[in-house]
């Protein structure tokens, strides 16, 4: 095994924020000092997750899940520490020395980006070649401007076979790579030519901003697809990526609200007019990958397609995709015949929020738009079968059985008759891609010793447990000096304690994300974020500590009385002499009286 310095993992650490990276992953919102969220470790309808940025801990009340940054991706993402360590250093653009033995398919993943970024920047230059006026007249005519097409990294593919071609070659990549990188084209003969020729460049960046792919669009009077796109390659997958995520999902994390638009174009037009929580599909039907996607940041999405036939179409299925992942829609209705991008060419910012205000939901948009099958009994149902058939498709229950109601109330039909439809169509629908969002892992037994302190005794032993996590070093100097083995052995987490008590003797304070990296056990590592968690600053003095170790002794005196008591019990019985148990019964009860614990205060 690979093994990377400690200096390195503390650096990809630090790089990595929990909450950035953990709202990757899930929607995070903001309550006070923490972050909470639904739990992707267990399924739950009430957020129970909790994410610290000040303590870089996450820790969900519900099932028990807890770690730092690492081992969040170790367990969401199933992968061991290393992989886990390189996998955030990758996203931080942190370099770590590969294991030669290392599968090569990772190797290969990172000479595609590298082609890609060595593309985007040809693109780049190319767009700013005299050669290039008429692309670029072409952007700064549609109202693009300057800072706006660096900042999307807008760029240019000249009308020749070789310009990016030239350029890949002088990495001396394999055959291999260069054929699956989507960039060129291979040629009869052997060889390569280039892919995108006399294209405006679009790079399609993933959510870390590196380009991993790119849309191509057409210009002036050239012919053909209006926009070519990269296929899909060891980096890129259409369906999974959203355009504009990396540089808007800041603002549509803040607003929790993302605007959806159809194409790259009407996303720059947008984030230029001061819109900057937008997102593009990217050459494809909408998919509820990228709807899952979207819900990682917001919780309602505006629908803002072309105003033709075909994009309130195409709105209208992106909506029912994005109503399944549970995300409260409204469709924006942009003037038909034109487009969010062409629609500033003569409106401002002001009747765009007009637009986003006065935005229908759901189903009073889709009945709208539908008028024209509205007008005889035999086009209405026909619309309405189609419309249920429709419904059939989603996943959620609930939310299927709402929108039929909704349907039935406003086209004035029956709610049973709606309802019967859907309840058929339903079943004939087969769901062999169903995958739950958040598998929800088996429910185990807590093993004893995890289990939340119910005993006075326990409950101090607790405390004492919280504290040896405190930062603050006078109370842990008194501590270790403090507790004894002996202690220690009578205590009901005995495991943990030894762990702390041995750790704080080496190291004072410890350092918590390092040592949950060292946990093997994830029901321990589990109890301890949940001791980090639940801290409790207030009682953080040596007076508390104190008058928890009191009961603890207390208790544990208690319980060798118990014993004796019983011990004497049964030498009484059988006739025999009792009194050492006696004379060390009065020892003890004279110390405990000397303890009088109070109560402890939690
Ligand atoms: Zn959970």
């Amino acid at each position: 095994m690979a093994l990377i310095a400690e200096h390195i993992i503390e650096q990809v650490r630090e790089a990595n924020d929990v909450v950035d990276v953990i709202s990757d992953y899930v929607q995070l919102k903001r309550s006070g000092r923490n972050f909470f969220g639904r739990c992707p470790f267990h399924n739950e309808k009430t957020p129970s997750f909790s994410v610290s940025p000040d303590k870089q801990i996450y820790h969900c009340f519900g099932c028990g899940a807890g770690g730092n940054v690492i081992n969040f991706i170790m367990e969401h993402e199933r992968l061991d520490f290393l992989s886990s360590v390189k996998l955030l250093a990758d996203r931080a653009n942190i370099h770590i020395e590969t294991d030669p033995a290392e599968p090569r398919k990772k190797d290969d993943r990172a000479s595609i980006y590298n082609m890609h970024e060595i593309a985007c920047r040809v693109f780049d230059r190319q767009l700013n070649d005299a050669s290039a006026k008429t692309a670029k007249d072409y952007l700064l005519n549609r109202g693009i401007s300057e800072e706006t097409l660096k900042t999307f990294r807008v760029g240019f593919a000249p009308d020749r076979w070789d310009t990016v071609t030239l350029e890949v070659m002088k990495l001396g990549l394999s055959q291999d790579v260069l054929t699956r990188s989507g960039l060129l084209m291979v040629k009869n003969g052997g060889g390569y030519y280039d892919r995108f020729r006399d294209r405006i460049m679009f790079p399609i960046m993933d959510i870390n901003g590196k380009v991993q792919a790119f849309g191509g669009r057409i210009f002036g009077e050239a012919e053909g697809a209006k926009y070519m796109n990269s296929p899909e390659t060891p980096i890129y997958h259409k369906g999974r990526t959203l355009y504009g995520l990396n540089l808007c999902r800041d603002e549509i994390r803040t607003s929790r609200t993302a605007i959806l638009v159809e194409g790259y174009m009407d996303l720059i037009r947008l984030y230029q007019e001061g819109f900057q929580n937008v997102v593009a599909g990217t050459g494809t039907a909408f998919t509820p990958e990228q709807a899952g996607l979207i819900k990682r940041f917001a919780d309602k999405v505006l629908v803002c397609y072309d105003g033709d036939g075909a994009g309130q179409k195409a709105a209208q299925k992106a909506g029912l995709t994005l109503l399944d992942k549970g995300l409260d829609v409204r469709i924006i209705q942009i003037p038909n015949g034109e487009d969010p991008d062409s629609f500033f060419d003569e409106k401002d910012t002001k009747a765009f929020q007009k637009l986003i205000d006065s935005a229908l939901d759901f189903m009073t948009f889709v009945l709208r738009n539908n008028q024209a099958q509205m007008d005889s009994p035999v086009k209405r149902t026909a619309f309405l079968e189609n419309m249920v058939s429709e419904l059939a498709l989603m996943q959620n229950e609930i939310l299927r059985g709402m929108l039929a109601g909704q349907l039935a109330d406003e086209m004035h039909v029956p709610e049973e008759a709606v309802m019967s439809l859907l309840k058929r169509q339903t079943k004939r629908v087969r769901r062999p891609d169903y995958v739950p969002d958040a598998p929800a892992p088996q429910a185990k037994a807590k093993p004893d010793i995890l289990r939340r302190p119910e005993s006075g005794a326990e409950k101090a032993e607790f405390e004492l447990l919280r504290l040896h996590l405190s930062q603050d070093e006078s109370l842990l100097s008194w501590l270790t000096s403090t507790i004894s083995d002996k202690d220690i052995k009578a205590f009901h987490y005995v495991e943990i304690f030894q762990m702390l008590h041995g750790r704080l003797r080496k190291e004072l304070p410890i350092n918590h994300s390092r040592m949950l990296d060292e946990i093997q056990s994830s029901e321990i590592r589990r109890f301890i974020t949940r001791l980090i968690n639940e801290a409790r600053p207030d009682l953080e003095s040596i007076t508390h500590a104190h008058q928890c170790i009191k009961t603890v002794r207390w208790w544990a005196i208690q319980r060798e009385m118990d014993q004796l008591k019983q011990l004497m019990r049964d030498t009484d019985a059988r006739g025999e002499d009792s009194s050492e148990y006696f004379r060390r019964k009065v020892e003890l009860q004279l110390e405990q009286r000397e303890i009088k614990p109070n109560p402890i205060s939690m």
